[in-house]
C-alpha cells in the first residue's frame, strides 16, 4: 500500500484534496481531527501532517510520497526527488525592504541583518552572490521584524504583496518561484513504485485536461482546411458532414491559454455555432 503525506490544513490542503479526488481517489478528508485515512478504491493511505514535517516523513520512509510546497522541499534539504510539479499554491520567496530604504541591487544587501524562516535557501543565495549578511532565523511570518527593529530586511513568501505593504515593506529581489510538488523518497518497493506511477499517470491526465478545452463548430466545406490549420487537436480534428449540404461539423481540442485568440481567428475563417466544453481527463 502506498502512503502519501499531505498538508493537514492550510493553503495546500484544499487543492491537494481536490487533485486526489479528480484522480478518482475516494477518501475522507482528515481535516480536523484525523491523522490518516485509507482510500476506499485505491491501495493508498493518506497521512495528514504540517507541511514542514512532510519532507522528513517521506525521507524517513514513514510516507512513500508527499505533496508539499517546493519552498519547503528546498528548505528542508532532505534526500527526495521531485516526481511531478503540480501547478498550484504558486508563490515566490523574495527579499523585502522597508519601503523608504534604497535598493539598487544585491550589493545593497551587504552587512544587513535579514529575518527569515527560510535560512537555507537564503544562505545559498547570499553565498552564490558573494554577499556577507547576517541571517536572523525566525519561525513564522517575518514581515513584522523590520518594524520592531529586529532586522533590516526580510526574506519571505510573497503572493500578492499586500501583506508586505501593510507592514511598510516592498519586494526588492525575487529568489525563488515555488509551486506544489509531488515528492518521493529515493527508493520505493516495486509495488509502491507501481502505485506511485499509477497515481502520477492520473495526475498528469487531470493536469493536461485542466488547461485544455473540447471545441465543436460548424463550417462551410470550403473553409475546412483553413479551420483545421487553426485546430491541430490531439492527432487531427474530427470532421463530420452536417445534414445541410456543403457544411461540416469540426471537433478538436484547444489549449485554454490560446482560446480567445483562436476563437477570433476561427470566426474570421467562417466558423459558426462554436461550442467550447471542459475536458475532465486527458490521456495522450
Ligand atoms: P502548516 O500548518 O502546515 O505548517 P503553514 O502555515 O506553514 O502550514 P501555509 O500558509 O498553509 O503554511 O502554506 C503552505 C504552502 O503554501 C507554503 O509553503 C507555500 O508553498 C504555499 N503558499 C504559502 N502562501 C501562499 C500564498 N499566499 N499563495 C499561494 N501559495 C502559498
Ligand atoms: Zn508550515
Amino acid at each position: 500500500m502506498l502512503t502519501l503525506a499531505i498538508q493537514k490544513s492550510g493553503r495546500l490542503n484544499e487543492k491537494t484534496v481536490q487533485l486526489l479526488r479528480e484522480c478518482g481517489i475516494a477518501f475522507e478528508n482528515g481535516g480536523s481531527a484525523k491523522l490518516k485515512s485509507k482510500a476506499r478504491n485505491f491501495p493508498m493511505q493518506i497521512l495528514y501532517l504540517r507541511d514542514d514535517d512532510i519532507p522528513e516523513c517521506v525521507a524517513d520512509g514513514i510516507a512513500d510520497a508527499g505533496i508539499v510546497g517546493e519552498n519547503v522541499y528546498l528548505e528542508k534539504r532532505r534526500p527526495l526527488r521531485i516526481i511531478e510539479r503540480l501547478g498550484f499554491a504558486r508563490c515566490r520567496l523574495s527579499i523585502a525592504f522597508p519601503k523608504d530604504r534604497e535598493y539598487c541591487g544585491t550589493d545593497d544587501l551587504q552587512g544587513l541583518n535579514i529575518a527569515t524562516s527560510y535560512p537555507n535557501i537564503l544562505r545559498d543565495f547570499l553565498k552564490k552572490n558573494r554577499i556577507d549578511a547576517t541571517i536572523h532565523e525566525i519561525s513564522g511570518s517575518a514581515e513584522i521584524a523590520p518594524g520592531i527593529g529586529l532586522a533590516d530586511a526580510i526574506f519571505d513568501i510573497v503572493s500578492t504583496g499586500s501583506t508586505l505593504l501593510s507592514n511598510g515593506l516592498r519586494e526588492v529581489e525575487t529568489i525563488l518561484r515555488s509551486e506544489a510538488v509531488l515528492v518521493a523518497g529515493k527508493k520505493l518497493s516495486s509495488t509502491n513504485q507501481q502505485l506511485l506511477d499509477k497515481l502520477v499517470f492520473r495526475m498528469c491526465a487531470v493536469q493536461l485536461a485542466g488547461n485544455r478545452k473540447y471545441i465543436l463548430l460548424n463550417a462551410p466545406n470550403e473553409q475546412i482546411e483553413a479551420i483545421c490549420r487553426l485546430l491541430p487537436g490531439m492527432k487531427s480534428p474530427t470532421i463530420m458532414p452536417l445534414s445541410t449540404e456543403g457544411w461540416s461539423s469540426i471537433h478538436s481540442v484547444i489549449a485554454e491559454d490560446e482560446f480567445w485568440e483562436k476563437i477570433e481567428a476561427l470566426k474570421a475563417a467562417g466558423a459558426q455555432g462554436i461550442l467550447v466544453i471542459p475536458i475532465e481527463k486527458m490521456i495522450l
